[in-house]
């Protein structure tokens, strides 16, 4: 018996080539491709007569060889072989083109079982290619229900389906993970059936019967590993924070905080007083103010004399927390360093040292924090800030890091309720609905090029008052996907010939993180009219002054990222705009574009995205730290989901700390899982 992780070299007829063609698939070992599920299926378990068969609409039939085949060769590299074939209903001519095998082994007098569609041709009906096995021989490719495989250049569904073939021959399927109860409750197959059942499905229903169970499993493993993590967590106790009055913190800001605001803050505060780590998500729109709710949180820490770490996906947005955090709490008394992965080494050492001998406070930083070589002498609260970049794993990691820190993540991506449950089941949530007042929402349209002059024309209004500008394009560098605008290229027309008296800026994501930093600060200072960028501004850059942005090719962005933009402008008190402009004549698209202009409910338009795009793509590709999962669809799935959800976290409180086979194997497929979403950090 071979075992799921020996290499599918092991297999007959996969040698070097062919496991090249199959690492292209991502399937190294025979366990991969037991997980390699056919995207869907073809029903040809229906043996109909000739006379049955329609046009176009391909079928399976028995039929008995007329003749001998005859093949003729109609130029080179191109053989033509007919033959005739009939049963009891009706005739048929068949034609191969350059198919040696169908000219050498169908034989006169036989019968066989084809599969092909009827096409109308010069002479009335006929079919052409049709795939045939003779009637005798076990099914493969008709009378039964076939699997089609996702593919990849070289491989053909038959290899696929015969390799497949043999590895469910020679080992075992991954083994049984959900609890008999559960399957039993659910009314679901168990693992052995099913992968056999999603490869070599006895009928349509059978298939389906497989690939729900393994998309049951798929969220069962991900919700209950969860759910574990929450637990684990719950068990853990912590000092309480006694030290809890935040008024010298109000007193010291500019503006009152929401009520929205201080509701979050408040759920903190208990938290902290709870005696167990907090695990806490604040959802917020984008310019909601989540910061101040990061920073209440932090000078509460630091007040009960721990230490508390901040956390950033990009460096600019490090340092841009780094320095109006500082500005706020230097005059306190706080000590604040700033640690990212492109500061000197000499500097990071620094750093390093002042945190683990606590002469810092509060550290923000990028994942630089996360590293093994950051120690703190006592760290306190962790927070993630746009925590959607940061997967499950991270999470974990970053509690591990000191004695059970306080976590507290962010998001301003509003997630849909359907993956929320997904990405946070370990964590309680805190929303903030309120934006800070005076903020009018910002005015967004959707245009053709016919309004390229009075776009220029608008750009140069808000610079004339004073304002400024983001143009965001879908591209750094000039692409071979033409029709596509790239920042680099902009910059350079909109400097050389439209706006040769202003001042344009340019900022993207290959510039090194120093030239990003200084080109983000010098136009937060008010030293460029227009910044021409990339989607690095998406997160978090904050200009008050900034009132419109206009989003070049705008179809090439999701929904959410879209909003996520435009909620970089209509910060300051000004009204601000937002100019989506797109060549897309495809009606769906421009629906979807024209929704973003109705509507500035994050949460809907997180909705849409999803439905349209499904979760791989939602957050931009593979950011959303979610394992990539191989059958679900999160937007299809849904009451699945929430099945699996049910009994995961019924399974954890019944019998979760069993000691059960399947618990064991639960346990140890989480642990997999959990270290393979970690691999999907941005
Ligand atoms: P986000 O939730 O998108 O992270 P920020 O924390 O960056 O939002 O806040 C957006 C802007 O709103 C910042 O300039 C911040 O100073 C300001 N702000 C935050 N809270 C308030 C408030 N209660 N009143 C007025 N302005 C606020
Ligand atoms: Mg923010």
């Amino acid at each position: 018996m071979a075992r799921l992780s020996d290499p599918i070299t092991i297999l007959k007829g996969v040698g070097p080539t062919k496991a090249k063609q199959f690492a292209n698939l991502n399937i190294f070992t025979l366990g991969d491709l037991i997980c390699h599920f056919p995207r869907g299926y073809e029903d040809r378990t229906q043996l109909i007569t000739i006379d049955q068969l329609e046009a176009d609409v391909p079928a399976c039939f028995k039929a008995v060889v007329m003749n001998t085949p005859r093949t003729n060769r109609i130029r080179k590299g191109l053989d033509l072989t007919k033959v005739q074939i009939a049963d009891h209903t009706a005739r048929l001519t068949v034609t191969f083109f350059n198919n040696r095998f169908a000219a050498e082994n169908l034989q006169y007098g036989k019968e066989y079982v084809f599969y092909g569609a009827l096409s109308g041709d010069f002479g009335g009906y006929g079919m052409t290619n049709p795939v045939f096995e003779a009637l005798d021989s076990p099914p493969v490719t008709t009378r039964r229900v076939l699997p089609i495989y996702p593919l990849t250049a070289g491989l053909t569904n038959a290899a696929i389906l015969k390799a497949v073939r043999q590895a469910l021959a020679v080992c075992d399927v991954p083994e049984e993970i959900l609890p008999e109860s559960v399957r039993r409750a659910f009314g679901i197959l168990p693992a052995e059936r099913a992968y056999y059942a999603i490869h070599e499905p006895t009928s349509m229903a059978e298939a389906e019967m497989a690939k729900k169970r393994l998309i049951f499993e798929e969220f069962f493993v991900f919700s209950a590993g969860l759910a574990l993590l929450r637990a684990s967590r719950a068990q853990k106790t912590v000092e309480s924070y006694v030290n809890l009055n935040m008024q010298p913190f109000y007193a010291s800001l500019p503006f009152a905080l929401t009520g929205a605001q201080r509701r979050a803050i408040d759920e903190i505060v208990k938290d902290f007083r709870s005696g167990a780590p907090m695990n806490r998500l604040v959802q917020g729109d984008v310019g909601s103010g989540k910061t101040m709710v990061a920073a209440a949180a932090a000078y509460c820490a630091v007040g009960n004399g721990k230490q508390a770490a901040l956390m950033a996906p990009t460096e600019i947005l490090a340092e841009q927390h780094f320095s109006s955090l500082s500005r706020l709490f230097a005059p306190m008394g706080i000590r604040m360093a700033l640690l990212t992965g492109s500061m000197t080494p000499k500097q990071k050492r620094e750093v390093r040292e002042a945190l683990v001998s606590g002469t810092v406070d509060f550290a923000v930083g990028t994942h630089a924090l996360l590293s093994d070589s950051t120690e703190f002498a006592d760290l306190g609260l962790v927070i993630t800030d746009e925590q959607h970049r940061f997967g499950v794993a991270q999470r974990s990691r970053l509690s591990a890091k000191g004695t059970d820190p306080h976590l507290l993540v962010m998001s301003a991506t509003p997630i849909p309720r359907t993956l929320a449950l997904l990405m946070y089941g370990d964590l309680e949530v805190s929303i903030i609905n309120e934006l800070p007042p005076g903020r009018e929402p910002v005015d967004t349209f959707l245009v053709n090029e016919s309004y390229r002059p009075r776009i220029n024309a608008f750009i140069r209004k808000q610079v004339a008052e004073g304002h400024q500008c983001f143009v965001v394009c879908p591209a750094v560098e000039e692409s071979e996907d033409l029709g596509m605008k790239s920042a680099t290229v902009w910059a350079e027309t909109l400097e050389k010939t439209v706006f040769p008296d202003l001042r344009i800026a340019l900022l993207h994501g290959q510039m090194k993180a120093g030239e990003k930093e200084a080109a983000m600060a010098s136009f937060a200072r008010g030293e460029a009219d227009v910044l021409v960028a990339t989607t690095v501004i998406e997160v978090g850059v904050d200009v008050p002054n900034a009132t419109l942005m206009v989003i070049e090719d705008a179809d090439r962005f999701g929904l959410s990222q879209l909003h996520q933009l435009r909620g970089r402008v209509g910060r300051g008190g000004s009204k601000s705009f937002c100019i989506l402009t797109s060549h897309n004549r495809n009606p769906d698209t421009l629906q979807r574009l024209k929704a973003l202009c109705k509507t500035t409910d994050g949460f809907k338009i997180a909705e849409e995205d999803l439905k349209m795009r499904g979760p791989g793509d939602f957050f931009g590709s593979r950011q959303s730290g979610l394992p990539a999962f191989r059958v679900a669809n999160l937007s299809m799935d849904l009451q699945t989901l929430k099945d699996a959800q049910a009994a995961s976290a019924r399974w954890i409180d019944t019998e979760g700390t069993a000691d059960t086979p399947e618990g064991q194997a639960l346990r140890s497929r989480i642990a997999v899982l959990f270290d393979r979403a970690e691999g999907t950090m941005n």
